[in-house]
């Protein structure tokens, strides 16, 4: 019997599985040792492995690579020798098509190992908490860290996500189970830590309580589901998590309360839920108070782990605002589109493009102005058309607006412009609290509390869908005699 050590890593262990083929080792003439020590192996900081190419392993179908690299991220024990047999059935047994059999007990076993490993994955990309410790004196650069505890060897499969998300920040996140790091160039790895590096809170642990508390809505409540979806064990490295049980309390007392309320609609309802959403905003949702030590990129680094409503699921990643944080100007639009999402700025598509040209005319420059939408994340819906399948924009629900506010308040909060452009009806019904039917209350606006001059218009996509010619042009003059109230 062979003893054989396989690394804790597929890699590692694809080396060591290569080379027992070659000897012709059957699976039940090798022991896979068991896995080094949580926090043995090699010191340092090691590269991120190359990807994956198809001819890398010729000789093995890539729906094998695919499971093997899903499931040697497992903790299971067995889990390299039950890979090792599958392995070995397919080269030496012939069974070139074992992994499209689900109802085979072992590719069974690790289909079940590589789905526990993607549920860790997709919980460590939803609970990550980063905080901010250091900011380069000269550069600005900020650098965050974050610790978290997963169950299997998940990091480096999660952290191109990070990479993605946070690609304008130094970042590290430490597990006991392997860290990664990036410093805006390069991804590197390193061994696991018995315990986190990181001590005390910082600003955005007191951001992430006031917006979970914001959020919570008790006549939503289910307590169950949240567990399901916000599982127990992660709650201790979530700085919102100590709000939970007294929310969960406090919330009985309150559906109570607004049973025993007369629950007849008031007429100015829309408006008192405006004005108290403003006054929740300025208390917890997204201000900090009067110091304001939590800057716009820090909110755009908690909003990309928002998960207050489902648009996150389809969307590549939140489009938050960009522009000076003291920009006189700032321009509320809907939401990212198809380009927007993929680029994760805001108006770079063709709405954008003609938006630019608008700004051109009305004599705005766009680099002062901040620049945002009403809701962060792209929502679209499959579409097969002549070109091929597109993802068709659709428009955000009443609930997603609501629940994205917060974010949309914690930036005017900040940016405090003295002039406002809110585009389309979703920026001014987020913002204004109320329907508003665009092109016929277009112009400057009474709304002192957002800023000094409002102005409403329309959404340039509006634009784009008018047919082309004298329409078009004459509603595209009267876009930029609105945008030019902005610059008088
Ligand atoms: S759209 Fe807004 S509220 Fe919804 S998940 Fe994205 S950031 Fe959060």
């Amino acid at each position: 019997m062979r003893s054989i050590d396989p690394g804790n890593d597929y890699e590692s262990w694809r080396r060591a599985a290569r080379e027992l083929l070659v000897a012709g080792v059957a699976p039940g003439e090798v022991l896979f040792e068991r896995e080094q020590g949580l926090f043995g192996g090699a010191g340092g900081l090691r590269e991120e492995p190359a990807p994956y190419r198809a001819g890398d392993a010729a000789k093995v179908p890539a729906a094998f690579v695919k499971l093997a690299r899903a499931a040697s991220c497992h903790r299971e024990e067995g889990r390299w020798a039950l890979l090792y047999r599958i392995l070995w059935r397919i080269v030496k047994g012939g069974e070139r098509d074992l992994c499209e059999i689900s109802s085979d007990l072992d590719v069974a076993k690790a289909l079940l190992l590589g789905k526990n490993v993607r549920r860790e994955i997709h919980k460590m990309h939803a609970f990550v908490r980063f905080r901010l410790v250091a900011t380069d004196g000269e550069s600005g650069r900020e650098t965050y860290a974050a610790w978290f505890e997963p169950e299997h060897r998940i990091v480096e499969a999660a952290a191109p996500f990070f990479r993605k998300r946070f690609a304008n920040m130094n970042w590290s996140i430490f597990t006991p189970l392997g860290c990664a790091h990036w410093n805006g160039e390069q991804l590197a790895f390193s061994e696991g830590l018995a315990a986190s590096p990181l001590n005390g809170g910082d600003s955005m642990e007191d951001f992430w309580k006031t917006y979970y508390r914001s959020i919570f809505n008790p006549a939503r409540l289910k307590v169950k589901m949240m567990r399901t979806e916000m599982p127990a064990k992660y709650w201790k490295n979530l700085p919102e998590a100590e709000l939970i049980g007294p929310l969960i309390q406090e919330s009985r007392r309150r559906v109570e309360t607004m049973h025993g309320e007369d629950l007849r609609p008031a007429k100015a309802a829309p408006r008192n839920r405006y004005l108290a959403s403003l006054g929740e905003m300025s208390a917890a949702a997204a201000c900090s108070g009067p110091s304001g030590n939590q800057s716009l990129a820090e909110m755009a680094g908690a909003a990309a782990n928002c998960r207050a409503c489902p648009l996150w699921k389809s969307a590549t990643g939140t489009v938050f605002g960009e522009g000076p944080g003291d920009a006189r100007v700032m321009v509320v639009g809907e939401q990212p589109g198809d380009q927007e999402d993929i680029a994760g700025r805001p108006f770079v598509g063709p709405a954008g493009k003609l938006l630019d040209e608008a700004f051109a005319q009305a004599g705005l420059d766009r680099s002062a102005m901040y620049l945002t939408n009403a809701v962060k994340h792209f929502k679209w819906t499959p579409r097969d058309t002549p070109r091929g399948k597109v993802r068709l924009h659709q428009s955000p629900a009443a609930g997603e607006i609501e629940a994205c506010r917060p974010w949309l308040l914690g930036e005017l909060h900040r940016v405090a412009p003295e002039v406002l452009i809110l585009l389309g009806a979703t920026a001014a019904r987020s913002l204004l609290g109320r329907e508003v039917k665009v092109v016929s209350g277009r112009g400057l606006i009474d709304a002192p509390k957002l800023a000094a001059r409002v102005i409403l218009t329309v959404h340039p996509s509006y634009l784009l869908r008018l047919p082309a010619g004298e329409v078009r042009q004459a509603a595209f003059a009267a876009f930029v005699d609105d945008l030019r109230l902005a610059s008088a």
